[in-house]
């Protein structure tokens, strides 16, 4: 039986707004077609090895508790995620983990160091928070799709020269609320501003991020078997229903 194996990063830290119902989405779609489904977690203080993992997976955070991950990620997880990335692993970084994949965040006077392993740096401007609903068109491959959901941040993202949005906001703001674009892709890593329950609102994205993991784990893309999603295709016409209306 072929098995996903899922590392969390900062569960305990990194997980507003239910950012962890991403995982049980996981998790569930896997089982429901008899794919193992294993899952692990590195916290403060903790090492882990690069190899023994198909997705990383990293949600939002306050900002206080980023600062406290930010140092953690570079002085203990910096090279084993560049290892990870350089094997081919697939990774979902959410909000204020999708900040942290860039090379800063600054506040003010502060500058909080990111991982820099994606183009991106984020700064928090003077203005209000980016709130609201949000749907983005996104290409990763099968043709172009729509990602809908939630965002709330103060930092506004910049892809710098060399990087790739994840997508183009349809209605929302996105990275900034300037420039029209939304998240960042990097091989098999994705990051985004949408979180909350952004995977069960948006099926395919959980099933290509499987079909990435399992393609790291078994040297080819499995056919994955399709699901009753009726309900899944409820919640997401319902999003993009949301953000359309602004
Ligand atoms: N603290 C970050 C910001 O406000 C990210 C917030 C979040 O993860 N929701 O920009």
């Amino acid at each position: 039986m072929s098995e996903l194996r899922l590392l969390a990063l900062y569960p305990d830290q990194m997980n507003i707004y239910a950012d962890r119902g991403n995982v049980l989405f996981l998790q569930h779609r896997c089982e429901w077609r008899g794919i193992g489904f294993s899952y692990a977690a590195a916290g403060i203080g903790e090492e882990f090895d690069p190899e023994a993992h198909d997705l990383i997976y990293i949600g939002g955070g306050q900002d206080r508790d980023q600062r406290m991950v930010a140092a953690d990620l570079v002085a203990t997880k910096r090279d084993a995620i560049k290892a990870a990335i350089a094997g081919g692993v697939a990774g979902l970084a959410v909000c204020g983990g999708y900040q942290l994949l860039g090379s800063s965040y600054e506040l003010g006077e502060e500058r909080i160091e990111g991982l820099g392993v994606a183009a991106l740096h984020t700064v928090r401007e003077p203005g209000p928070r980016l709130i609201g609903n949000v749907s983005i068109e996104v290409d990763v491959g099968s043709g172009p799709r729509v990602l809908a959901g939630f965002e709330n941040h103060g930092g506004r993202t910049y892809v710098d020269s060399g990087g790739e949005a994840l997508g183009r906001v349809l209605h929302g703001h996105g990275n900034n609320g300037r420039d029209g674009l939304e998240g960042i892709v990097r091989g098999n890593l994705i990051g985004t501003y949408l979180h909350g329950p952004l995977l069960p609102k948006n099926a395919w994205l959980a099933d290509e991020l499987i079909a990435r993991a399992l393609e790291h784990r078994e040297g080819a893309r499995p056919e994955l078997e399709p699901l009753d999603d009726r309900l899944e295709d409820a919640a997401h016409a319902d999003a993009e229903r949301a953000a359309e209306r602004g």
